[in-house]
């Protein structure tokens, strides 16, 4: 059947208007709805906040336009709700130090941006007097205002009675519906002897934000918001969230996902509740790497709000594991595979050099210390088997008095088995470009010392092959084509190996009559630095052995398993131990 919307004349503008104005309401109302039912019956999953104490300064949205102020709470309890939005450049309107005491005394309506006006009058439509928005309620260009402000996030959007996304605008000014965006038609349906009745339609939306907070998350370049990184945060710690999509509205809270054409997808805000609420440690550690994944992956205009744009999601892990420290990004009591990260890397970026950029105030252990996505090991099928090194301490130097936002450093005291290694370099592939130099794709190796075993950089079947995985750029070692030794070398150390699947031989992989062993050997790829025992982290080594085998041959276990396919490192190394800083 053919699509009918096009069938139909397109409607005078007064119309336009009148139904934009009609959707609008709809909209509201439906949102409301989503909102009373959350209140009324998911006790155990979404907390209703009634009556909170308020942020330190919130919007009173009024009743009319002339009566719009920014107000200080000075602790006083209400209701609000607060906005997620995307900045895009610069703010049309913020709360300076210079504009303040006006700002106290009245906001006019004209010079509020367009989606701030729709979130003051959704705000109207629920009763709800105060509104939080960033932009508006920290003070903007006072770096003191900022770090106490942003500190307290956390609870800015925990104690929202729902948080408001402008999920469709790239910045403030486009509003909350994008309403040139919609699709509308007028149908007249008549019969014979009786009066015809017209109905308006709008058509429902092709897509939907793909927002899992899943380590499989993707890219969501049609839905500015979800790319921001400060967002991650605000959506998850929110109890309720009505989402403005660019066609309906939609809706997430502790129970689930909803949206007004009803196709809308789970979008893991309910799990992550969950597995929050539940407070099962082994469950919180995995959960907190997949945040990581999905969080690195997100955009961020400054590199330094790496830890400031996540503290907010720190500080509510950190309430469900007492006695475990914050890090620079990971924990003290799952160490052993929080560090274990590597930079994620498309495989389609072999041939270029993809310089990320180096965030120095971190320490190099710390994913932090660098702007790009990472990985963890995928917990649901692994477990560690050996773990090489011991941690004897680790610190980090804190830039505020807030626990979990910026670092200016940190150590990590570490004792472990270190092997030598050199670096060599091998060209993949030369492309001739007419008169142009041939273009050449190079890839750098490591050759273990001990064992002469070069593993080189990733390939494309990474998941099967052994691996490098640099942190920062191609040439790490600042070495260029000539392959110049770094001074003194390079050195690996072995932190763990992995099993896949948690009981060696009895494992549920069957080909016939075999069964597959897996393991992965991690080591970190390490420089040193000018002063004594000190190194900083350049990236990891990853060695795969996997193996097909009848069980019934390989009665004597593991040495029998891997005799013909030994490992990378041969033996167990130099035992010393050094800082990583
Ligand atoms: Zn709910
Ligand atoms: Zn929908």
């Amino acid at each position: 059947m053919p699509c009918p919307w096009g069938l139909f004349p397109s409607l005078d503008k007064e119309t336009v208007g009148e139904l934009q104005k009609q959707f609008e309401h709809s909209s509201f109302s439906q949102a409301e709805k989503w909102i009373n039912t959350c209140l009324g019956s998911h006790q155990e999953t979404c907390p209703g906040i009634f009556e909170t104490s308020l942020p330190t300064r919130v919007l009173d949205v009024g009743t009319t336009s002339s009566d719009i102020r920014l107000v200080e709470t000075n602790g006083c309890f209400g209701s609000y709700t607060s906005l997620s939005h995307c900045w895009g450049g610069a703010q049309p309107l913020t709360t300076t130090r210079d504009n303040f005491q006006k700002h106290v005394v009245s906001i006019p309506w004209e010079m509020i941006p367009k989606t701030f006006q729709d979130a003051i009058r959704f705000n109207r439509h629920l009763g709800i007097r105060y509104l939080w928005i960033d932009s508006l309620c920290i003070i903007q260009q006072d770096s003191d205002d900022w770090a106490r402000e942003s500190a307290k996030m956390c609870d800015v959007y925990e104690n929202a009675y729902v948080t408001i996304a402008a999920s469709s605008a790239s910045n403030s000014t486009q509003g909350l519906f994008l309403q040139d965006t919609w699709d509308l038609l007028s149908l007249q349906i008549s019969s014979a002897g009786a009066q015809g009745v017209e109905f308006f339609g709008r058509r429902a939306g092709p897509d939907h934000p793909r927002t899992q907070i899943t380590p499989e998350h993707e890219g969501n370049e049609d839905w500015p918001l979800f790319e921001r990184a400060w967002v991650l945060q605000e959506r998850l710690m929110s109890p309720r969230v009505v989402h403005f999509c660019k066609h309906e509205v939609a809706w997430e809270c502790g129970r689930g996902t909803l949206c007004q054409c009803t196709a809308i997808t789970p979008t893991g805000k309910s799990a992550y509740r969950q597995t929050v609420l539940q407070a099962e440690p082994s469950a919180l550690h995995v959960q907190w790497r997949e945040l990581v994944q999905v969080y690195s992956s997100l955009k961020l205009s400054y590199l330094s709000d790496k830890l400031p744009a996540l503290s907010g999601l720190a500080k509510q892990m950190m309430r469900k594991r007492p006695g475990a420290r914050y890090l620079a990004g990971v924990w003290s009591d799952s160490l052993e595979i929080d560090l274990l990260w590597t930079r994620w890397r498309n495989p389609s970026m072999l041939s270029g050099i993809d310089g990320a950029a180096a965030n120095r105030q971190a320490p190099s252990w710390s994913w932090t210390a660098i702007d790009a996505r990472v990985d963890f090991l995928n917990e649901g099928t692994v477990r560690l088997k050996w773990v090489y090194s011991r941690i004897l301490d680790i610190t980090t130097t804190l830039e505020t008095t807030d626990p979990t936002g910026r670092v200016s450093g940190g150590e990590l005291t570490i004792s472990g088995r270190f092997f030598d290694a050199t670096v060599c370099l091998r060209t993949i592939s030369v492309e001739k470009r007419g008169q142009d130099q041939p273009l050449e794709t190079v890839e750098f190796g490591l050759t273990i010392a001990e064992t002469g075993r070069t593993v080189w950089e990733v390939s494309e079947d990474h998941w099967n092959e052994d691996a490098l995985f640099f942190d920062f750029a191609m040439d790490p070692f600042g070495c260029g084509r000539g392959v110049v030794q770094p001074a003194d070398g390079v050195k690996l150390l072995r932190m763990a190996c992995i099993r896949h699947w948690s009981d060696g031989y009895q494992i549920p992989r069957g080909y016939g009559n075999l069964v597959q062993a897996d393991e992965a050997e991690y080591a970190l790829i390490l420089l040193r630095c000018e002063m004594a025992k000190t190194y900083r982290r350049v990236g990891m080594l990853i060695q795969r052995r996997v193996r097909r085998f009848e069980v019934a041959k390989y009665t004597d276990g593991d040495a029998g398993l891997w005799q013909d396919y030994p490992n990378a490192f041969g033996s167990l190394g130099i035992l010393d131990t050094i800082n990583i800083v």
